[in-house]
Parts: structure tokens; sequence; C-alpha cells
């Protein structure tokens, strides 16, 4: 499996630390990428690192071809189409967005 930080060598050496302690085989490549041929090692376990290091927030673990994950930058909702409602934070697309601000306001008053 190949796992590819997106050039970040910061994210990369401590996604190495991480799954070497946690006894997974990985090595440490140029721009980012980190090697492993250890099969026990997947999706999940880079997934459980994001959310152990809070990086889920803004990381993201994307299936590429075959045997590559990239890490990346989530990509703003906003930018298609959706939106999110100021009161309950509820994600809907653009045109639906007053109609369910509204029933909020109903529910409030
Ligand atoms: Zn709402």
């Amino acid at each position: 499996m190949i796992i590819d930080c997106a050039y970040d060598e910061k994210l990369s050496d401590e996604l190495v630390k991480y799954l070497t302690e946690n006894g997974f085989q990985v090595i440490k490549d140029p721009d980012g990428i980190i090697r492993s041929k250890d099969v026990a090692l997947t999706k999940d376990d880079l997934d459980l690192f994001l959310k152990k290091t809070g990086k889920i927030k803004e990381l993201q673990v994307i299936p590429s071809e075959k045997n590559v994950l990239i890490i990346a930058t989530k990509i703003p909702i906003e930018g298609f189409g959706f939106v999110r409602c100021s009161i309950c934070g509820f994600v809907m697309y653009e045109e639906e967005l007053m109609v369910h601000e509204r029933a909020h306001g109903i529910f409030l008053a």
C-alpha cells in the first residue's frame, strides 16, 4: 500500500511514528509518501489516526488508484452548492435553506 500525504512531510512523519508504534511495517519515502507491504494496514487505521489526532476535522483519507490512499485536505462543502443552516448546522442544498430556516422560525416562535 502507498499512503500519499501530498508533500506534507510533517504529517507523514507523524503518521509513520503512529503506525510504527502500532506495530505496522512502514517505510517513509520523500515527498510525503509512505510505503507499506503490511497487509494488516487498512484505510480504517488511517481514519483512526486522523480521529485520534483530531486531524479528522481538516483531513480525509481518499482511496485513489489500486493500493493508493491519499490523505488530503477536506473540500469545503460550501463550494459545491451546499450550505449550512446557521441555526442547527444541517447541510443542504442552497435552494432548500430558506424553507428550512423558516421552519426553525415557526418552531422557535
Ligand atoms: Zn436548521
